[in-house]
């Protein structure tokens, strides 16, 4: 059995950063990360916080199944929410699953793995929560059985595209919830909250720094009450969301600093300030608003209502007059009348959310909303999704469009999809997040190692350039570069 990996990611950005920490700690145990039809394990890194996961799990499973053709060892490895419920009941129902972890197990898989391929009979189920922070390897002493390397980007199974290339880093700041949202299963599949030391935290923010990242993410369900737990224990202690910002953004070599999520309740007035005194913040905050609806937020649980959200809204405007807002909203909560609905388009408009993830509400098992009536019928919620979404494209193309003519620094990450023999296109982000899709055919890759390869395809990435934005698409903007990328 070789030991070769591929990984298939669903689910929100701890999954895509777990699964990026796991391919990298397997890498620096010599493991290489490979296509789907060249690799003897799996690890499918699940999420149930919304619809049917298992049946998704399940087909995925069944589908990674046919590689095992003359591969009789080919293994799999179930890991994030939907392992932490189902856990060996996997062994029974696909005997090639021999790993199932939990997000506290995380730390621990690439061991588990390392057993997995020296003994074909090992079974092995990492699904205990821990009472602390599981730090994952030896960050703070730099040890760390040599610095991890920077792993090929993963597939995500639900975006459909590259995630983050190396010059982008994701670090986790916490694990676990303890708000209990009343419709959220995180708190139960994820334990509770745990942050991590910030030396940790630091030491491996700037490890990423000096391994050629540009642009850090630091990862938690809700950062803003990081250092919050009630174990001192449980590190952060002394040290909150704020000044950690602090002192991350002041890494040098760092350009981009971006965090996520942010609960409303939470946000503390020093991370406000934040957006206008730390230049390297990026003005983009994903601010998950769920509804519009006083009552409704109640019901869920959220501990903020529409005032409280606005007054946020305007501080951080007042901080940082550029700073772009997105969301997350669920629309057909139990109870969510037609009034409740459309105090939440009114709230869309009047904080002019660049874009928004949208769900319709579905009951997950032993959340507190599952017990809420009445259920809204099926057809309704769906009804006001897509009315909710016409409208979102329609704030986004306004949006969008009014960034017509200005100029933006554009971090390169790949070259775009449609390429056909004519001109190069390569898609970046802006400093808000925002995809810049420009053509670069006419740059001449940076040295004789990048001439080399494929064009200027692996020496472009990471680079930022210049440009002035010529024309909004629907979700997107098209760049023309003004000058060299450096
Ligand atoms: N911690 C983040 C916060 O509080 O904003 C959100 C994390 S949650 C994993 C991501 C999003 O999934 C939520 O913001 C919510 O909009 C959505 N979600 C969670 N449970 C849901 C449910 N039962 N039905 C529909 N959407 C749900
Ligand atoms: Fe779920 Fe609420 Fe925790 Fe977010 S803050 S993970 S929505 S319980």
């Amino acid at each position: 059995m070789d030991k070769t990996f591929h990984i298939v990611t669903f689910g929100c950005q701890m999954n895509v950063g777990d699964s990026d920490w796991l391919a990298r700690a397997l890498i620096a145990r010599g493991w290489r990360q490979v296509d789907e039809q060249d690799a003897w394990f799996f690890v499918v890194n699940t999420c149930s916080v919304r619809d049917k996961p298992e049946q998704k799990v399940y087909s995925e499973l069944g589908r990674l199944l046919t590689h095992q053709r003359g591969k009789p060892g080919l293994t799999a490895a179930v890991g994030g929410c939907v392992a932490q419920q189902i856990g060996r009941g996997f062994f029974e129902r696909f005997p090639f699953v021999r790993l199932v972890f939990g997000s506290d197990g995380v730390a621990g898989a690439p061991d588990a793995l390392e057993t997995l391929a020296e003994d074909p009979s090992a079974r092995i189920a990492l699904l205990d929560f821990l009472s602390v922070y599981p730090e994952r390897e030896d960050v703070l002493s730099g040890v760390l059985k040599g610095a991890l390397p920077v792993a090929v980007p993963a597939f995500d199974a639900d975006q459909g595209e590259p995630d983050a290339g190396p010059a982008q880093a994701f670090v986790n700041i916490m694990q676990g919830c303890d708000n209990f949202c009343a419709y959220c299963i995180v708190p139960y599949t994820r334990g509770r909250q745990k942050s991590r030391l910030p030396e940790a935290v630091l030491a491996e923010c700037r490890q990423r720094v000096e391994q050629g990242a540009r642009e850090i993410t630091l990862l938690g369900q809700n950062v803003n009450s990081y250092g919050l737990d009630p174990s001192r224990q449980g590190g952060g202690a002394g040290m909150g969301f704020a000044e950690l910002l602090r002192q991350v953004a002041a890494i040098p070599g760092l350009l981009r600093l971006r965090f996520t999520t942010s609960h409303p309740k939470d946000i503390d007035p020093a991370v406000i300030r934040a957006f206008g005194e730390l230049p390297n913040l990026c003005p983009s905050l994903h601010l998950p608003l769920q509804s519009g609806s006083d009552a409704v937020l109640r019901r869920m649980g959220r501990k903020y209502d529409r005032a409280r959200y606005l007054d946020i809204v305007h501080a951080l405007r007042a901080a940082r007059p550029e700073l772009s807002l997105t969301t997350d909203l669920i629309v057909g909560f139990p109870g969510e009348t037609e009034d409740d609905f459309a105090a939440t388009l009114e709230m869309m408009e009047r904080v002019g959310f660049e874009s928004s993830f949208s769900f319709c509400y579905s009951d997950r098992p032993g959340v507190a909303s599952a017990r809420m009536t009445p259920k809204v019928e099926e057809s309704v919620s769906k009804a006001r999704l897509l009315r909710l979404q016409s409208l979102q494209n329609s704030i986004t193309k306004e949006s969008l469009k009014s960034l017509e003519g200005h100029e933006a620094i554009v971090l390169l990450e790949a070259k775009s999809r449609k390429q056909d023999d004519g001109p190069c296109f390569w898609r970046g982000r802006d400093e808000a997040g925002r995809v810049v899709n420009l053509r670069l055919d006419d740059i001449a890759p940076a040295g004789p190692e990048a001439q080399a390869s494929e064009g200027a395809g692996l020496a472009l990435a990471g680079l930022l350039v210049r440009a002035r934005i010529v024309e909004a698409k629907n979700h997107s903007l098209l760049g023309e570069k003004v000058g060299q990328p450096w």
